[in-house]
């Protein structure tokens, strides 16, 4: 089996982040991609709605994908989420299975920062999707980081959640830059004040 794992905060998320998993997938034949929502990124304060809010959102988005699945386990687990812990857990859990990480350009700039990235690229390889704004530059990268990305080739979408909770604050839609079900999700229940 081979697995792509999506891991981000999705807050929301948005079509920037199921084209790069479709990218990944089809380029490099990935069986699965399993969506992760982060409980709170390293990165990152603290994300702006609820991990249980988050969740909803990539759960019933994926119900109508054969190929994409949610994993929970770091909203479960709560406090910091370190990629590190989970791929430790999930190599244990699924010892025979070959990981993949998807991540945009901005985040492959930042792997060096990575906590235990050493240990990272010894057990999976990450797959880095072109984003507006960062070169996908990966001379820029320690040698040993470089060897273990690889790129997919995508449309550059010029969304992120940050940008689409800023359009929502000033009263523009977002309809079609997030699948309709989480278009659905934010409409029902009022996240973001929508
Ligand atoms: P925020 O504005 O909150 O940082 P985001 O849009 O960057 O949100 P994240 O949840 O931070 O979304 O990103 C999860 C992963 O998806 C990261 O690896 C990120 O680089 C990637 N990603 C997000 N948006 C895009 C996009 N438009 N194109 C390609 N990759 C993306
Ligand atoms: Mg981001």
């Amino acid at each position: 089996m081979k697995v792509g794992i999506m891991g981000g905060t999705f807050d929301p998320l948005h079509i920037g982040h199921m084209m790069a998993a479709e990218a990944a997938r089809y380029t490099y034949g990935l069986d699965e991609v399993w969506f992760m929502p982060s409980h709170i990124p390293p990165h990152k304060h603290e994300a702006g709605v609820s991990g249980a809010d988050r969740l909803a959102m990539v759960l019933e988005t994926l119900r109508a994908h054969d190929s994409f699945r949610t994993l929970d386990w770091e909203i479960t687990r709560g406090g910091v989420s370190y990629t590190i812990d989970t791929v430790r857990e999930l190599k244990e859990k699924y010892p025979l299975f070959d990981f993949y990480f998807i991540i945009g350009a901005d985040m492959v700039q930042n792997l060096p920062e990575w906590h235990g990235i050493e240990e990272l690229v010894q057990s999976l390889t990450f797959i880095g999707v072109g984003r507006p704004g960062t070169p996908l530059d990966l001379e820029a990268l320690p040698g040993f980081i470089a060897e273990k990305v690889l790129l997919a080739d995508m449309p550059l979408v010029d969304i992120s959640s940050t940008m689409l909770k800023e359009r929502i604050a000033e009263g523009k839609s977002i309809r079609y830059m997030v699948p309709d079900a989480v278009f659905d999700y934010v409409q029902r229940s009022g996240l973001y004040g929508i």
